[in-house]
């Protein structure tokens, strides 16, 4: 039997061979996987253990539709911290910031309607999208965030829902969108009467340089959609993830999750809540920030060493990943297939909605052990060099 139109974009959309395990003998750059090294294992199992031991039973309950509210609290005071005026009302959790990104699209988008996203962007969100059949209008990224006289151009030209945006350490470039950036968005976006998708998973891993104020917090309140998440800063097998809005925004997303699932599983939620009552999560966060700034210098070098000058680098102040653009000779949709076996690779055209660009490589540093990052990059300067003598 045929399947519902709307799923012909969505069902070949090649995630699950980026969060695929290395395969022996390969190296992986490919998904945006945190070091399993640096899970923190015993903190998580002791706190678990806690909120398994329970005695009143209801963590085996069904909970809360918007989620475990202690957590709620507890987020919020985090964001409170970084600016962002989340209150345990104005928060609800999701499964994943993944989850977020379905949930809002399913609020907002009518098949045809046309949504704004960054180009290149994630390509999770481009599958979570698609499925409600949304037209994409691409904003080019440049060095200091979306241009945003392309996205004027486009919001003049026709009526526009929803602009998606990671402003910190964009997936896939690495990216963070400027102050001056932050309040044109925000002031187009009050203009044109458009809801913004603030995605900010890496926030809080910064290498170098100081955070700029999240759109969320320069908001008047009405036009932010701020998602965020643990799976890069505590780990992403919880599944655990939040979205913050104004409180209508909340209730209807709220609403929209309890049809999808019900609710998330309230035993991870208390272990996650667990966790940061007996935990600071803020230096388990400076310890990855360590070791994930010295991978990226460890993955620059390597490429510097190993491919063309012709190649250009990011050089993300903080993140998961470095973005590469090769001579346009090389099709980099080939290149990931030629070297797969051995090394795994984004090629960029994932990460374009339409996917139309095919010199572009998305490389995650924050995976392998840098011995592995420097083998890697010896790999993709074989292969690269290779792809420009045939
Ligand atoms: N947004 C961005 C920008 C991401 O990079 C990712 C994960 N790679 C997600 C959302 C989804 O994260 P989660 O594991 O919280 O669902």
């Amino acid at each position: 039997m045929d399947y519902a139109e709307r799923t012909q974009r969505a069902t070949d959309n090649g995630l699950g061979d980026l969060l695929a395990a290395p395969t022996k003998n390969q190296i992986s750059f490919a998904g945006g996987l945190p070091d399993p090294q640096l899970f923190p294992q015993q903190e998580l199992s002791l706190a678990f253990a806690t909120a398994l031991a329970n005695h009143s039973g209801d963590q085996f309950q069904y909970s809360d539709a918007q989620g475990f509210r202690p957590l709620r609290v507890q987020l919020a005071q985090l964001l409170q911290r970084d600016g962002v005026r989340a209150t345990a009302d104005t928060i609800a959790m999701t499964q994943g910031a993944q989850q977020a990104l379905d949930l809002i699209a399913r609020l907002y988008i009518n098949p045809g309607d046309t949504i704004v996203v960054e180009a290149p962007t994630y390509p999770g969100a481009i599958s979570a999208f698609d499925t409600y059949e949304p037209h994409y209008a691409g904003v080019p990224v440049q060095s200091d965030g979306m241009d945003m006289v392309a996205l004027r151009r486009i919001l003049t030209a026709r009526h526009v829902k929803l602009i998606y945006t990671v402003p910190d350490f964009q997936n896939p470039t690495g990216t963070v969108m400027s102050l001056a950036k932050r309040r044109t968005l925000l002031a187009l976006a009050r203009e044109f009467d458009v809801m913004i998708i603030e995605d900010a998973p890496y926030r809080w891993l910064r290498y170098d340089g100081t955070n700029l104020p999240t759109l969320s917090e320069l908001d008047d309140g009405q036009h932010v959609i701020f998602v965020d998440s643990m799976s890069k800063i505590l780990a992403p097998g919880l599944r655990v993830g939040w979205v913050h809005a104004n409180q209508a925004v909340i209730n209807d997303l709220v609403a929209l999750k309890s049809g999808a699932d019900l609710e998330s599983s309230t035993l991870t939620l208390r272990g996650v809540s667990q966790y940061l009552h007996d935990n600071d999560i803020t230096a388990h966060i400076t310890a990855l920030r360590h070791s994930y700034r010295h991978k990226r210098d460890v993955m620059l070098q390597g490429l510097r060493a190993n491919l063309p000058a012709a190649a250009q680098l990011s050089s993300p102040q903080g993140g998961f990943f470095i973005w590469v653009t090769l001579p346009t000779a090389v099709d980099t949709d080939a290149l990931a297939r030629q070297c797969k076996a051995t090394l795994a690779l984004v090629p960029g055209s994932m990460t374009y909605p339409l996917h139309d660009h095919h010199n572009g490589i998305r490389l995650a540093f924050t995976h392998c052990s840098p011995a592995e990052i420097t083998a890697g990059c010896a790999r993709l300067g074989h292969a690269v060099q290779t792809a420009l003598a045939a």
